[in-house]
């Protein structure tokens, strides 16, 4: 339930009523707005007296909410969730451009990409080190190794690090290393890892499932916000159709959809979405063109010679003209490309 205040109400009413919620056994969850402050009553809150509230001061009206996540919903936080990230701003008018390999292969390759996604105007570098292969033999990551490159190439750019946990077992060794936890489409509903995320103060980019709906995403989420981490970016990086044509479908309704239901930023995966370099570029235009708050896009040196997702690796120099292509789709929404702090450059 959420109770929505007058726009004059005192502090003191708006205290009274987090006192109220809380009377009946619930959490209080306060949303102050420019114009709006609402507040959050979590828990079971099936048998609450909604007389109580709307008769309060300082009320203006009280409203049920019927979806399963509430913490994630727009309806308890009307605004965009805007954070920080090294230099720039996630979810603000800001879009974040995260580029770099599928995975981190050698000392070399991450960092000659990620001066090369940095000159071509990414704001922050991804890199797996702990990979989720299908099969146990494939190319499984450089481990630890892979996290010492990951700091050093940030040294050398001062990009920000995203990077893939997969087990709350990689937690330690990972926080002194990395910027935004990526939790993979496998993991999305490893609800463990999502609880001990939700203890941490990273931001995450949580993918979607496979085959995960949009309201199953936004549990995901929400499993991380009520453990207290505010700071989560969902990302559609496609999912399972009939359709054979390309790896995945992009589902480019999720994001409209998505900036409907929920205030956290929303970020495309243009390459596994569609799993061959030749689409990146259209599906990137598309993403940002449907409101989406970022891309994050795989880059790799030399594709032919990668060691995971070679094939929907875009070279920098093609990387490059995609930049220059959504720089002016942004502007058309009202949106632009962070322009990194002197300080970060190196
Ligand atoms: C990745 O980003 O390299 C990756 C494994 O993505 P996903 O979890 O979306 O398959
Ligand atoms: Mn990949």
């Amino acid at each position: 339930m959420i109770i929505i205040m007058k726009p004059n109400a005192t502090p003191s009413q708006v205290e009274e009523i987090i006192k109220k919620v809380k009377s009946f056994g619930l959490s209080a969850h306060l949303s102050q707005g420019v114009e709006t402050t609402i507040i959050g009553a979590i828990g079971d809150t099936r048998d609450l007296p909604t007389d109580k509230f709307t008769s309060a001061k300082g009320v203006k009206s009280v409203q049920k909410i019927t979806q399963p996540y509430k913490l994630a919903s727009r309806q308890f936080h009307p605004e965009n969730s805007v954070f920080p990230l090294d230099g720039f701003t996630v979810g603000g008018e800001e879009l974040a451009i995260i580029a770099g390999p599928c995975s981190v292969e050698s000392r070399d390759q991450i960092i000659e990409t990620a001066i090369a996604v940095k000159e071509a105007g990414a704001n922050a570098l991804r890199g797996g080190v702990f990979k989720p292969r299908t099969s146990p033999y494939s190319f499984q990551g450089l481990g630890e190794e892979g996290l010492e490159y990951l700091a050093e190439a940030r040294e050398k750019t001062g990009l920000p690090i995203v990077t893939e946990i997969m087990s709350e077992l990689q937690l330690k060794v990972m926080t002194k290393f990395v910027d935004v936890f990526q939790v993979g489409a496998r993991n999305m509903q490893n609800y463990d890892l999502l609880r001990a995320l939700g203890k941490t103060q990273k931001p995450i980019l949580l993918k979607r499932g496979l085959s995960a709906t949009i309201t199953e995403l936004l549990m995901a989420a929400e499993y991380i916000l009520s453990g207290g981490n505010k700071q989560v970016m969902l990302c559609e990086r496609g999912i399972r159709t009939f359709e054979t044509a390309t790896r995945n479908t992009t589902d480019i309704n999720a994001i409209p959809v998505l900036k409907n239901l929920t205030h956290l930023p929303v970020i495309l995966d243009p390459s596994h979405s569609t799993g061959h370099v030749d689409y990146v570029a259209a599906i990137s235009r598309a993403a940002i063109a449907a409101g989406a708050d970022g891309l994050i896009i795989e880059v790799h040196p030399n594709p032919h010679e990668a060691l995971s997702d070679g094939h929907q690796s875009l070279k920098p120099d093609k990387f490059v003209a995609l930049i220059k292509q959504v720089k002016q789709i942004a502007e058309v929404m009202d949106r632009r490309l962070a322009v990194l702090k002197p300080a970060s450059v190196h």
